[in-house]
């Protein structure tokens, strides 16, 4: 048995069909709040561990965005690049059907790596409903990423925590780490509200200038050019960008960025975290404790999964983004209230907790 503690796991479904030879895990954490709800990733060495690792995530930050979902993910392992197109449909469709009785009662799917709309087409068609799934395509009711609903949420999260702090986002120094759908919203978001954005950077490297980038000229550069480094500016390395002289520092796109070697030289106030876990918490720590407002990838990121949220319910883009901003306003404002030394992500996560057992106790599950 896999109890961990009295929030989950509650469900773990292991399985195989043997015509495709697909193999494929789903584990459902915690539904007090919800339908679990978290993404279908297709990775060839995914282990149930991991996807329960996922799925416990998912609980604390749908509850954090204060969503009515659960926590939950799945995984089937596969290499895509080594499967057809039919055969990854094919893969898909026989996830679905495995586990077509907890849909969407108990689980509710997404995209993650490796899946994406297309996939989720297939996956709703298999089980019949456009209910089994976010991240669809428009044309069968989904919210498409391209609206850039995560980009949007990192920076109404850093106005927030600048306004909190009885600041105003006007004339910061912004750098983003990224400029893919969360690093292009993030900066279009904050320059239209008065912010500077000095440094992007991409695989290829950093741009800088100081006196502060345009939103469109980095959109053409890097449409044309492949690049933002092609644009007016200081060229530097990627890695540079993290220890620039800025008011904020937005990691947006890879794990682990802000770590052991270049934790002592960061100079940002203020960390928006887009990207999924730019730094580990014992790094974040050494940052609190220096008094760097840290704004936890869960609590910053959350844009997406409201956005789901929004899909679920039917509703069009403009109220999604009422939602969002509502949502990630509200949510940041608490947990910067309920901070203690500095530990924001403690916070957060207090609050989380908080959520899930009152949902448990309302339901006659804890005491
Ligand atoms: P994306 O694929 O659209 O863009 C990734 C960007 O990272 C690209 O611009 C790429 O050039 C850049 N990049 C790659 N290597 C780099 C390097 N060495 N230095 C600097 N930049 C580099 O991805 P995305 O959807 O923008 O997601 C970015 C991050 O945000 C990921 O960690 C993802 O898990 C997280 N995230 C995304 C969403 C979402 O809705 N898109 C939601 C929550 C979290």
């Amino acid at each position: 048995m896999r109890r961990e503690d009295e929030f989950g796991f509650e469900k773990i479904i292991e399985v195989y069909d043997q015509k495709t030879g697909m193999q494929g895990v789903c584990a459902i954490h915690n539904t007090a709040r919800g339908p679990g709800k978290g993404g279908i990733r297709m990775v060839p060495d995914v282990t149930t561990e991991e996807v329960m690792g996922l799925a416990r995530a998912m609980t604390w930050k749908n509850a954090m965005a204060d969503l009515p979902f659960g926590g939950a993910k799945s995984g089937i392992r596969a290499d895509p690049r080594k499967l057809t197109p039919e055969q990854k449909e094919a893969h898909m469709r026989a996830f679905a059907r495995k586990i077509k009785e907890i849909i969407p009662d108990l689980y509710i799917a997404g995209p993650d790596m490796n899946t994406t709309e297309k996939e989720m087409a297939q996956f709703a068609d298999e089980i019949g409903t456009p209910k089994a799934c976010t991240g669809k395509p428009h044309s069968v009711g989904g919210l498409p990423h391209e609206l850039g609903s995560t980009g949007f949420g990192v920076a109404i999260s850093a106005r927030t925590a600048v306004e909190y702090s009885g600041k105003s986002l006007s004339g910061m120094t912004v750098a983003i780490e990224g400029f893919g759908n969360v690093g292009t919203f993030t900066m279009k978001f904050l320059t239209d509200w008065g912010a500077k954005v000095v440094a992007v950077s991409d695989s290829k490297g950093t741009i800088y200038d100081k006196g502060g980038l345009k939103y469109e000229d980095l959109l053409r550069i890097k449409a044309e050019k492949g690049t933002v480094t092609a644009a007016q500016g200081e060229k530097l390395d990627a890695a540079k960008l993290f220890e620039l002289p800025v008011d904020i520092l937005v990691p947006g796109a890879r794990p682990d960025v802000i770590n052991m070697n270049n934790v002592g030289n960061i100079k940002a106030k203020m960390i928006a975290e887009a990207a999924n876990l730019p730094a580990k918490y014992d790094i974040e720590q050494v940052l609190m404790k220096k008094g760097v407002v840290v704004l936890p990838d869960f609590v910053a990121n959350a844009g997406g999964v409201i956005s789901s949220y929004c899909e679920t319910m039917g509703w069009d883009s403009e109220t999604m983004f009422k939602v969002v901003e509502g949502k990630i306003k509200n949510n940041t404002k608490t947990m910067l209230e309920r901070t203690k030394d500095h530990d924001t992500r403690k916070a957060a996560l207090d609050i989380a907790k908080e959520r899930v057992a009152d949902a448990m106790r309302n339901r006659g599950w804890m005491k």
